[in-house]
């Protein structure tokens, strides 16, 4: 075929559907490009290549796609196979264009092992999600259906193994988008490779039983003609052979002979609307007896990719079975072309189409429901993008097993979902054969290989960006069983400074963590500790269940020392010059301690605060707040460790000021991921800093709440009544 040839046969099947003389020009444009850019290339047929795209062009052509998904046809190899650039394609037609090409080149990328159903209903969704437009599908599944059609050229082994993958991925795919036509072709062509001996007995004996066939469906028609005339109805009445796969699938379930076959042929009447459909079944009933129990009813129940019709099987001429499946016109293009006969109906434009519009979009939108995991359904038929699968994304170990996860999966997840062993030895990961941080999010298609050392080293840090359940539950898991005293000592320390030193303590001493422990359903005090160590539980969880602090008695703790004063605030300080220590910042309603100075009257700081123990003992005071409000304000730093999420110190700011308090400063940074605020909140008393924290621990991704001191060396330049250099001036 020359070349005028080649592209006169493309003009005349376009001028002959909906395409603009424009549409037919840029097609050429992409015809000549293409016909250029693989010029000396032949196919393994030893015909030129440009033969294959231009088949595939026709093959879309016939589905009545748009025009660019026409452009994209004879475009579909450049990049793969030929010097051509992206930004060329894209200039010369445009980005639209580009990305089908791109698109349809990325999916050529995939390798595809399918052994398993479940595999290969991944590997579907795995496409799908890849495609990110519909249009691709349609365009890689036209270019799966030219070389099929063209695989006797390749050597056996290669045929079987193409055809494998087209009757596990393609045709299922085919299927799921409606498109009858593309599905039952891509099945025959698989069956003749993998099972060419079935293939041929089958369509020896379709052929055989041609004659026979065509003169049971004149017959029906003969019998009907009159009743469906008088209805005034015009129907199309044909009968043909089931195509080869279904008579062969059907064998193989039942386990059956082609004799034993009975409804090898479908007649199928097509009628103009739903009224019809009824009235014509309704006058095959009345001339044939319908087998019981095979009557469907299509056009009230659609099937998932929405084909409608009537099936029925009655006893029909010659007592011969039949299979007899009624539809309209419009849903005849629907199972034919299925999710392609959106642009069929949408671009035609007759009053027909602008009635069929609303219901194709719900069609789509049906579609779209049916499977389970699809989101924004509405969106999806807005933009005909394919979004089906965004929540999910899916990768691939490096022998090709497939894994679905979450959105935002990290190696990680990928390592614990392979096997609980190997996430815990998981120390890095290669994406793609690079190396990557653990923490880096997996994008649909990566090949993941994960490094392992000899022995189990999880990490804590892991749970602050592992998305699966699986992995989160896991690392837990393990560190509730490892490292028992090291939580145990965690969880203590947490308390200690939580609680300070001398009210844990004295807790530890009445037993009070062992009924809280008890509480909590924990075995001991060390259970809970380190269930607050490994993260099961949390300071605050465990602080409500505690009693007041005020209730511990801390008499006797320090000398005693009485002082009488007007001094309300303070009992012990009455009438004394007193200020405040920086180091610690105490504030009302929790156990203090006065430290005397040479000249600055008496220091108050809290009974833990670590410059304490620098301090001759002589120089304490026994004191204590007179209540929890003393209608002043009192600073406090917090320290607060979070995911490292954008938002978050919002939260935490409007956590702390919903408490009526004031934050007077604020320092942010970020550690190992771990994201680290410390606040100086102005309050009235321990109560409001207990709500302040409880509320900012109960904010999703903040890990731990801690009220803290101020570093040595901020007292050094800060404090000018500070005990310790008092004490070395001596
Ligand atoms: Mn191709």
């Amino acid at each position: 075929m020359s070349d005028v040839d080649t592209f006169k046969e493309i003009k005349e099947i376009l001028s002959s559907q909906k395409y603009s003389q424009e549409d037919i020009s840029e097609v050429e444009k992409a015809y000549k490009f293409a016909k250029k850019n693989h010029s000396g290339q032949l196919r393994v047929s030893g015909e030129p290549y440009i033969i294959h795209p231009v088949e595939v062009a026709k093959i879309l052509a016939g589905l009545e796609v748009d025009v660019h998904t026409l452009v994209a046809a004879f475009l579909h190899d450049v990049l793969e196979d030929t010097d051509t650039s992206p930004q060329t394609i894209k200039e010369m037609f445009g980005e639209d264009v580009l990305n089908l090409v791109q698109g349809v080149t990325k999916l050529g990328k995939l390798q595809f092992k399918s052994k398993e159903e479940r595999q290969a209903e991944n590997f579907r969704r795995l496409f799908i999600a890849m495609a990110n437009d519909i249009r691709v599908i349609f365009l890689k599944l036209a270019d799966r259906l030219h070389n099929m059609r063209t695989l006797n050229f390749m050597a056996v082994e290669k045929q079987k193994k193409i055809a494998q993958e087209t009757i596990d991925i393609f045709a299922p795919l085919a299927n799921r988008l409606g498109i009858y036509k593309i599905k039952a072709e891509l099945e025959d062509l698989s069956l003749k490779y993998l099972e060419p001996e079935k293939y041929y007995e089958i369509a020896q004996l379709v052929a055989q039983t041609k004659a026979d066939r065509e003169s049971t469906v004149s017959e029906l028609i003969e019998k009907i003609s009159h009743d469906v005339e008088r209805n005034g109805i015009k129907a199309q009445i044909t009968g043909r052979a089931k195509h080869y796969y279904s008579i062969y699938a059907k064998m193989k379930r039942q386990n059956i002979t082609f004799n034993d076959l009975y409804d090898v042929t479908a007649v199928r009447v097509i009628v103009d609307d739903i009224k019809q459909c009824y009235e014509v079944l309704g006058i095959i009933h009345s001339q044939f007896k319908p087998i019981p129990g095979r009557f469907k009813d299509y056009i009230a129940m659609p099937k998932g990719n929405m084909y409608q019709s009537l099936h029925t099987s009655v006893i029909g001429p010659r007592s011969k079975p039949l299979e007899v499946q009624i539809r309209t016109w419009q849903m005849h293009q629907v199972a034919e072309y299925g999710i392609a006969a959106h642009w069929r109906y949408k671009e035609k434009g007759s009053q027909k189409a602008d009635n069929a519009k609303d219901k194709q979009f719900s069609w789509l939108h049906k579609l779209v429901e049916y499977d389970k995991e699809m989101k924004n359904a509405q969106d999806y038929v807005k933009s005909v993008k394919l979004d089906l699968f965004s929540d999910q994304v899916f990768a691939f170990t490096p022998g090709g097993d497939i894994y679905d996860f979450p959105k935002d999966a990290t190696p990680v997840d990928f390592a614990y979902r392979i096997h609980s062993d190997v996430g815990h030895k998981t120390v890095g990961a290669l994406i793609n054969g690079r190396i990557v941080p653990l923490s880096t999010k997996l994008n649909n298609g990566d090949i993941v290989e994960v490094l392992t050392s000899k022995t189990p080293a999880p990490r804590l840090d892991w749970l602050t960006f592992v998305v699966t359940k699986q992995a989160s539950s896991k690392i837990k898991q393990w560190f509730k069983k490892n490292n028992r005293d090291e939580h145990i000592n965690i969880g203590k320390s947490n308390l200690e400074h939580e609680l300070t030193k001398t009210v844990f303590d004295e807790y530890l001493k009445n037993g009070e963590f062992d009924k809280v422990a008890k509480i909590m359903n924990y075995q001991s005090a060390d259970d809970l500790f380190a269930a607050l160590g490994y993260g099961e539980t949390t300071l605050s969880k465990i602080t409500h269940k505690l009693k007041k602090p005020e209730d511990v008695s801390i008499e006797n703790s320090f000398k005693k020392s009485s002082r009488k004063s007007s001094n309300k605030d303070i009992i012990g300080l009455e009438g004394m010059l007193y200020s405040f220590a920086r180091c610690c910042s105490p504030i009302p309603g929790e156990p203090i301690v006065g430290v005397v100075t040479r000249n600055k009257g008496v220091t108050v700081h809290r009974v833990d605060c670590k410059t304490l123990e620098t301090i001759p003992h002589e120089r304490l005071m026994d004191i204590k707040w007179a209540g929890v409000n003393t209608n002043k304000t009192y600073t406090t730093t917090i320290r607060i460790e979070t995911a490292e999420k954008l938002g978050l110190l919002k939260d935490v700011i409007s956590a702390v000021s919903d408490n009526n308090t004031n934050i007077v400063n604020a320092n942010i940074k970020t550690k190992n991921h771990v994201g680290i605020i410390e606040i100086g909140v102005e309050l009235d008393n321990i109560d409001t800093l207990k709500k302040v924290i409880a509320c900012i621990q109960s904010l999703p991704d903040v890990y731990s709440v801690k009220r803290i001191q101020t570093s040595a060396n901020s007292i050094k330049k800060t404090s000018a009544s500070k005990p310790q250099k008092k004490h070395k001036s001596k």
